[in-house]
C-alpha cells in the first residue's frame, strides 16, 4: 500500500428525500439519501422501534429471567 495517496475527501452536500440538506465528509461531492436524522423514526420518535411486540418479555420467559419488583 502506497503512502501519500488518499481519495479526495471533502465536504459533500447530502440531500434527503424529506428536503433536509446537510453536509458530511465524503469522497463524493453530492449525496442523496432517503432518510436522515431529521425524518428517521428513530430520531423523530414517530414510530416506536423498541419492543413493540413484547419481544423482551418473550426473551425473558425463554431464558427464565424474572423481573424482581
Ligand atoms: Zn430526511
Amino acid at each position: 500500500m502506497k503512502e501519500g495517496i488518499h481519495p479526495d475527501y471533502a465536504e459533500a452536500v447530502v440531500k434527503c428525500a424529506c428536503g433536509e440538506t446537510f453536509t458530511t465528509g465524503s469522497t463524493k461531492k453530492a449525496l442523496h439519501v432517503e432518510i436522515c436524522s431529521k425524518c428517521h423514526p428513530f430520531f423523530t420518535g414517530r414510530q416506536k422501534l423498541i419492543d413493540t411486540g413484547g419481544r423482551v418479555d418473550k426473551f425473558k420467559k425463554k431464558y427464565g429471567i424474572v423481573d424482581n419488583e
